[in-house]
């Protein structure tokens, strides 16, 4: 057997002193999945994780793939309501769900992260996948009819949900190009 190497204590335990949250973490993953929305009026992102703190799929909100974002039609206030997104789109995190590719047996006691409350929709669904934690930014749509419905869905199935509040005063400054990261703060 090879002989391990010592480590002295004095050369040990110089980690980053200040990192992410695995919370924050996700969340940020949610944030940037938002910004790849083609969606003009709303950017949701979504972030799934399985257990052991895994991710296992990202989603944001839009047409379905095969249909061109040119040939949208991204209208909220259509009088026509056949003419505006809501029945085509499909929200962030049912195509985070969608584009997991595994095992559904990871889908149970994952958690969730959205950058918006789930609408009622999405909620059974992920009640039905076995996802037992949503974590979300925004609850923009509080009290209105959709919104009580889903959290009268997920309480009735066992699905916790807490709101993250993201302390924005805190450094999430993550470079593309470490040795700038530096320059890049100052120029902030
Ligand atoms: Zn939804």
């Amino acid at each position: 057997m090879a002989k391990a190497i010592k480590f002295d204590k004095k050369i040990l335990g110089k980690k980053n002193k200040n990192p992410l949250s695995w919370e924050e973490s996700f969340m940020l993953h949610a944030m940037v999945a938002a910004g790849r929305s083609k969606d003009p009026s709303s950017q949701v992102g979504a972030c799934i994780v399985g257990k052991n703190n895994r991710i296992l799929s990202l989603g944001y909100n839009g047409a379905p793939n095969v249909w061109k974002d040119e040939e949208f039609p991204w209208d909220r206030d259509h009088e026509d309501a056949k003419l505006n997104k809501y029945p085509y789109v499909i929200h962030a995190e049912m195509n985070a769900l969608l584009n997991y590719k595994g095992d559904n047996k990871d889908l149970e006691g994952a958690t969730l992260y959205v950058t918006l409350f789930p609408c009622h929709e999405c909620a059974k669904f992920f009640a039905q996948a076995g996802i037992k934690k949503i974590i979300y930014l925004s609850d923009k749509y509080y009290d209105t009819e959709d919104n009580t419905m889903s959290k009268t869905c997920l309480d009735y199935c066992g699905v916790e949900y807490k709101q993250l509040d993201l302390d924005f005063q805190k450094d999430y400054i993550v470079s593309l190009i470490p040795d700038k990261k530096e320059q890049i703060k100052k120029s902030i």
